[in-house]
C-alpha cells in the first residue's frame, strides 16, 4: 500500500482527532527510523516518550516474546509473574509500598484522583474531595482527567466537568490559596509536558509539599511523561527532594507496549480494599514483561548517561541563532525559538528529523539510548532549519 493509499484509508475510517504529520513510520533501529517508502529519519520523539530505548532493542524484544510464547493474558483474577516482579522493582527503587497497574496515562491518573478521594472519605466523610491542580497542565483525556486539567479551551466542548477540581497558578502561594477545608490533594507534573517543557520551581514545589503534609492534603505527582529515567533519575520528584504520596506514570514504562502504573507511598497504601478498583487489561504479563527488561537497565550507568546526553544537547541547542529559551531536565527539552514550532517540526521532518511541538515550543524527547552521531545528525537539522 502506497502512503497516499494509507492517508485516504485512514482519513476516510479514522476519527478526526489528529492532525498527523505526512509520514507513515514503520520499522527501525534505535533512534533511525524509516517509512513504507524507505524515508529515514532520526528519531527526537520516542513515540512521545514512549520508546524508551528506541526501536528493536534486542533485550527488550526478547523478554516480550518470551512472555508471548508463554501466556499474552490472564486476567487479574490471577495472579502473574512479570506483574508481581515489575511491582517488586518499582516499590524497591522508590520507597513506594504497592503499585496499581493499568493501561495508560490517564487511567494512571484516575487511578490516583479516586485513591486520594477515599483515602480522605474514609478519615473524614463526606465532603473533602476537591483537588488543586495546575494552569496549563495535562493529566489526560478521560472526563475526570480532563476535569483535573487547567485548561479551559480543552474543557469548552465538553461540558459539565467532573466537580471537584481548582486550578491554580504554578506558584505555593496560589496553591495555598486554592486549598480549602474541601481539599483532599494537590496534583501536579513537576514539569509541564504538554504545556510547553516548563519544569517548577524547585523552592515552590517544596514549599507546596511542607503545606500538604501539615494539612494531610496528598501530593500526587504526575510522572506519566517525566518518569522512568527521562529527566535524568528514574523519577523527576527525586530531583525536587520531596516525597510523594502518590506517583503515577506511563508512557515509557514499558518501552512501547501500553502500561500505566501508580504508585502509593506510605500513607496512601492502605487506601484500596478488593473491588474498589480494577482493570481488565491492566498490568498484562506482556507489557509488564516488557517494563521489567527497561525498567532493570534505567541504571545508575543510563541514567549518568542521559545527564551527559542532555548537557551536551543544553550545550548546543543554546548556540542556534534564533533560539530564544531552553527548557528541560534531562531528554525532555523545550525550545522556544523566533520560529512557529509546527513550521520547525515539519521542516524538520523533511530534512528526515523527527521532532514534537509543546504550546509554542519545540519538544526535543529522543530515546534515552540515541547515539552521539544520532545526536549530532538531529542538531545539525535543527540547527539548519532554526537559524535559516
Ligand atoms: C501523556 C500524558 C498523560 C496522558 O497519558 P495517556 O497515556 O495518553 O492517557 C497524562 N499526564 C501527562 C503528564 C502526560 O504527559
Amino acid at each position: 500500500m502506497s502512503f497516499e493509499e494509507i492517508k485516504q484509508k485512514d482519513q476516510q475510517y479514522i476519527a478526526n482527532t489528529y492532525s498527523r504529520f505526512p509520514t507513515d513510520l514503520c520499522r527501525g533501529e534505535g533512534a533511525t527510523l524509516w517509512s513504507e517508502s524507505g524515508k529515514k529519519y532520526v528519531d527526537f520523539g520516542s513515540g512521545i516518550a514512549v520508546n524508551s530505548f528506541g526501536v528493536n532493542d534486542e533485550e527488550w524484544k526478547n523478554a516480550v516474546i518470551a512472555q508471548l510464547n508463554k501466556v499474552q493474558h490472564a486476567s487479574n483474577l490471577y495472579y502473574t509473574r512479570p506483574q508481581a516482579e515489575l511491582a517488586e522493582m518499582l516499590c524497591s527503587r522508590t520507597g513506594a509500598k504497592k503499585v496499581f497497574f493499568s493501561n495508560s496515562g490517564a487511567e494512571a491518573n484516575e487511578c490516583a484522583i479516586k485513591a486520594a478521594r477515599k483515602y480522605s472519605f474514609d478519615k473524614y466523610g463526606e465532603g473533602r474531595f476537591r483537588i488543586v491542580t495546575l494552569k496549563n497542565s495535562f493529566h489526560g483525556r478521560t472526563m475526570a482527567t480532563l476535569s483535573a486539567t487547567g485548561q479551559e479551551a480543552m474543557h469548552r466542548s465538553f461540558a459539565p466537568m467532573l466537580d471537584g477540581f481548582d486550578y491554580a497558578e504554578p506558584t505555593f502561594e496560589s496553591v495555598r490559596a486554592k486549598c480549602t477545608k474541601a481539599t483532599c490533594a494537590v496534583m501536579l507534573e513537576l514539569m509541564q509536558g504538554e504545556g510547553g517543557v516548563r519544569p517548577l520551581p524547585v523552592e515552590e514545589v517544596q514549599k507546596i509539599e511542607k503545606f500538604c503534609k501539615k494539612n494531610d492534603i496528598l501530593l500526587i505527582i504526575d510522572e506519566v511523561q517525566t518518569g522512568n529515567g527521562r529527566t535524568g533519575t528514574l523519577y523527576a520528584y527525586e530531583q525536587f527532594g520531596i516525597s510523594p504520596d502518590i506517583v503515577s506514570t506511563a508512557k515509557g514504562l514499558a518501552g512501547g507496549l501500553p502500561l500505566g502504573a501508580t504508585m502509593f507511598f506510605e500513607k496512601t497504601e492502605k487506601v484500596f480494599a478488593a473491588g474498589d478498583h480494577g482493570s481488565t487489561f491492566g498490568g498484562n504479563p506482556v507489557a509488564c514483561a516488557g517494563a521489567c527488561s527497561i525498567l532493570s537497565r534505567i541504571d545508575k550507568n543510563l541514567l549518568l548517561e542521559v545527564q551527559g546526553k542532555s548537557a551536551y544537547m543544553f550545550t548546543h541547542l543554546g548556540r542556534i541563532k534564533n533560539v530564544t529559551e531552553v527548557t528541560g531536565m534531562g531528554l525532555m527539552i523545550g525550545l522556544l525559538t523566533t520560529k512557529k514550532a509546527r513550521a520547525v517540526s515539519e521542516a524538520c521532518l523533511e530534512r528526515g528529523l523527527i521532532v514534537l511541538t509543546a504550546k509554542d515550543r519545540v519538544r526535543l524527547l529522543p530515546p534515552l539510548t540515541i547515539k552521539k552521531d544520532e545526536i549530532d545528525f538531529g542538531l545539525r537539522i535543527l540547527n539548519e532549519v532554526i537559524s535559516e
